[in-house]
């Protein structure tokens, strides 16, 4: 027998661990030794309040530190000030406070550029899908937004010298858009293994948006536990249009959306991996010139994104993507096309009077 906290384990002829609940911990010792070391070397936790963390979902050093305290304290159970002490330890622990500029510098060395498979889509993002970022995809339905999501879920699993994560994927669906076969499709293109590739893939089905909450949440934990580099929420905002509708409940939308973005956020810094999330348009009717669409979401979707792009259609079937609004990217425009093989890059240039 094993002990993970109050948790009995059993462990398997194959060297996995099962819970009492029946769930396997997939790797094996050194694992079991980091959950247990995780949160009980920290000071102030004790067997009862480790026991608690983990019931809520809270399993390492970095959840700990970039939730925010009040909501540790009210998943927990556990008291603010105590949790309000545990953050303090798991900060000191990680040295996480001030720090310098160069140290900042070092930590986005760290960052990860995911590939799209298309060249020019991804020197228009400065060689990729960067990880520690939140990456948006906006634009009109069959624009190409989760054929890009597909694509991205595949190339995630190559290893870094082929432009992917060397990972596992987490794909929360909110509008039933997810099809198997097209992965297989785009996989088999790329001479991949198709039935490997959908493996690799975790599916995630919310199915209206205090679902999609309740799973983001739990990325906490699923994400380190599974090898977790890349999540994608497509769309993030689809469910929250339709239960929230009219001014009244405007405020409310907004909070709600705007402390599940902040999740994600937090989740790309404390695991080093990029999430994107896809945004419909809406029709904006004080527009007179140019493009009458904006992306939904409002200022709460704007800010709480690293980079915004937006996708339209291009002459040929083919796609431009622009970048609307980035800290680190200027506000270029490429072309690529979906093909059989996912997303490729297009042999037509832009014209002057495109995008
Ligand atoms: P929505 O807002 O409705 O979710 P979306 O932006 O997610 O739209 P997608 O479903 O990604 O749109 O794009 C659909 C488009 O992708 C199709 O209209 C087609 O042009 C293209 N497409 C899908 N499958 C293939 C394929 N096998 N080969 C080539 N193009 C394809
Ligand atoms: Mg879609």
């Amino acid at each position: 027998m094993q002990y993970v906290g109050s948790q009995v384990l059993k462990p398997t002829h194959d060297g996995c661990i099962i819970k009492h609940d029946g769930s396997i911990i997939k790797s094996v010792k050194g694992e079991i030794e980091m959950e247990n070391a995780d949160l009980s070397t920290l000071d102030g936790v004790g067997p009862a309040i480790a026991s608690k963390f983990r019931s809520a979902e809270i399993t390492t050093i970095e959840a700990i530190i970039v939730t925010p305290p009040r909501e540790l304290s009210e998943k927990t159970g556990v008291g603010f000030n105590t949790v309000l002490k545990i953050v303090e330890a798991a900060r000191k622990s990680s040295g996480l406070g001030f720090i310098t500029a160069e140290e900042l510098w070092k930590k986005r060395q760290e960052m990860l550029k995911l590939s799209t498979g298309s060249k020019s889509l991804n020197e228009l993002l400065g060689g990729g899908i960067e990880s520690q970022a939140m990456t948006e995809l906006i634009g009109e339905f069959g624009v190409g937004k989760t054929q890009i999501c597909f694509m991205l879920s595949i190339m995630a699993q190559l290893p870094l010298e082929k432009g992917g994560l060397d990972g596992k994927v987490v794909y929360m669906d909110t509008e039933g858009t997810f099809i198997p076969e097209r992965i297989f499709e785009i996989a088999s293109g790329l001479e991949l293994d198709p039935h490997e590739t959908l493996e690799n893939i975790f599916l995630a089905r919310a199915y209206n948006s205090s679902h999609q909450c309740l799973l983001t949440g739990h990325l906490f934990k699923f994400c380190p536990e599974n090898d977790i580099k890349l999540v994608i929420v497509d769309s993030m905002i689809g469910h929250f249009r339709s239960e929230y509708i009219g001014r009244e409940h405007l405020a409310e939308r907004q909070q709600k959306l705007n402390s599940l973005l902040h999740k994600l956020l937090r989740l790309t810094e404390a695991f080093n991996l990029p999430v994107v999330i896809t945004n419909q348009v809406q029709a904006n009717p004080a527009q007179f010139f140019g493009d009458p669409n904006k992306p939904a979401g409002g200022h709460v979707m704007a800010h709480a994104c690293t980079h915004r792009i937006y996708l339209r259609k291009g002459g040929q079937g083919t796609r431009l993507a622009k970048v609307i609004d980035s800290p680190s990217l200027p506000n270029n425009k490429v072309r690529f096309k979906i093909t059989e093989k996912g997303i490729e890059d297009a042999k037509e240039q832009i014209k002057k009077n495109e995008g």
